[in-house]
């Protein structure tokens, strides 16, 4: 399947009006569909499984931003922290802690999303309101030094009904800028919130997104895995 260059341009161009990054969404897609990319100027590449992302970044140019969009797993994040650009998906105390700690080991500070449950699905990872609120609370009174936490992400529901859809990033961007000031904005900036894929992008511009994670639009349908 080729990679979509025509579909790549008209995104950016939407992005642009609203000054929303896209997250090109690479994962189970070759090198050669990377570097289709990159040869455009793209920088930003996004990724769901450890070794997939370990084993492409080491094969691609070192200005590539690695994105870890998937599901980390504690034991995981050494292999990622000495380059890893940002962590969207943390979704545990638990997590963070160990990021931090292996930011320290790495001799740098780790930008982190911290992911909210917004979609009906019970399988979608992610804390509710209230943990994420003391979650937020826990970094304070921890006062980590190897974490930035950069702002949230967020899953739609997997449903064609785009009025769930937007209600659920209508939600998710309230909780946003009901947070954004909760951490000392000098250590964890707060400023992005990503949500969008590629079926549902256009609703979460209209809905104040400020990146966006697509793949399927650009690189084609995946196989089963992912
Ligand atoms: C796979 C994935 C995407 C991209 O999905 P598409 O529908 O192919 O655009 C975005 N975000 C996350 C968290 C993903 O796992």
């Amino acid at each position: 399947m080729p990679v979509n260059t025509a579909k790549y341009k008209s995104i950016i161009n939407e992005l642009a009006d609203k000054q929303a990054i896209l997250v090109a969404v690479s994962k189970t897609k070759p090198v050669e569909d990377i570097f289709e990319l990159y040869n455009l100027g793209h920088r930003d590449f996004g990724e769901n499984y450890v070794q997939e992302l370990v084993d492409k970044s080491v094969i691609l140019p070192a200005d590539i931003r690695w994105h870890f969009i998937g599901h980390l797993q504690s034991n995981k994040v050494k292999y990622i922290a000495p380059f890893v650009h940002l962590i969207h998906g943390v979704d545990s105390f638990k997590l963070l802690k160990e990021i931090s700690k292996q930011g320290e080991k790495a001799g740098r500070r780790i930008d982190c999303l911290l992911q909210v449950h917004i979609a009906q699905e019970e399988s979608k990872f992610g804390f509710n309101e209230e943990e994420l609120i003391l979650a937020m609370d826990q970094v304070n009174s921890l006062n980590m030094t190897h974490v930035r936490i950069c702002g949230l992400m967020g899953m739609a529901s997997f449903t064609t009904d785009m009025n769930v859809v937007r209600t659920e990033f209508k939600q998710l961007k309230k909780i946003f800028e009901d947070t954004r000031t909760r951490l000392p904005v000098s250590q964890h900036p707060m400023e992005i919130l990503s949500m969008g894929m590629s079926s549902d992008y256009k609703i979460a511009l209209d809905e104040g997104t400020t990146m966006v994670r697509i793949g399927s639009l650009l690189f084609g349908e995946r196989e089963k895995k992912g």
